[in-house]
């Protein structure tokens, strides 16, 4: 059983991996039942996507799942999930998130709690650190993953 420490560790290699990668650091990964069934890191700019962050990526390589799945799923990434990914936790109908921090983003959360979503914000350093590293490196990159100038 993966604990939601873990779970965010396995993320965060995610992320790391794709800072190595020359890619934005952020990772998740798809729990369910206590097993960790998928795990994703932004790919903007190894693949070019616009779409491909930490969570969707996660989505799109745990593959089609039935919505019983979802529905018994936590989200766990390394970042507090912007709008886009936030409104694939509700598509999916995804109860529960796990962030890592959100000191340097703050996202969807408030939307995902006012549709019952659970978010459990575990204020994770090396998540902050990892963040305030890249921001400060890389700021252009930063923005347009953000959709700002
Ligand atoms: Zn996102």
């Amino acid at each position: 059983m993966a604990s939601d420490a873990e779970a965010l560790a396995v993320a965060l290699a995610e992320a790391r991996a794709g800072r190595a990668e020359g890619g934005i650091p952020i990772g998740a990964a798809l729990v369910v039942d206590g097993t960790v069934l998928a795990v994703g890191r932004n790919r903007r700019v190894q693949d070019g996507s616009p779409i491909l962050h930490g969570e969707t990526d996660c989505l799109a390589n745990a593959g089609r799942l039935p919505a019983s799945v979802y529905g018994r799923a936590t989200m766990v990434t390394t970042l507090s999930p912007c709008d886009m990914c936030t409104g694939a936790i509700l598509l999916y109908g995804i109860p529960r998130v796990v962030i890592g921090e959100n000191r340097t983003f703050y996202g969807g959360e408030d939307l995902l709690r006012s549709r019952g979503v659970e978010v459990v914000v575990l204020d994770d350093p090396a998540c902050v650190t990892l963040m305030n590293d890249f921001i400060a490196a890389e700021p252009t990159l930063w923005n347009e993953d953000i959709g700002e100038e």
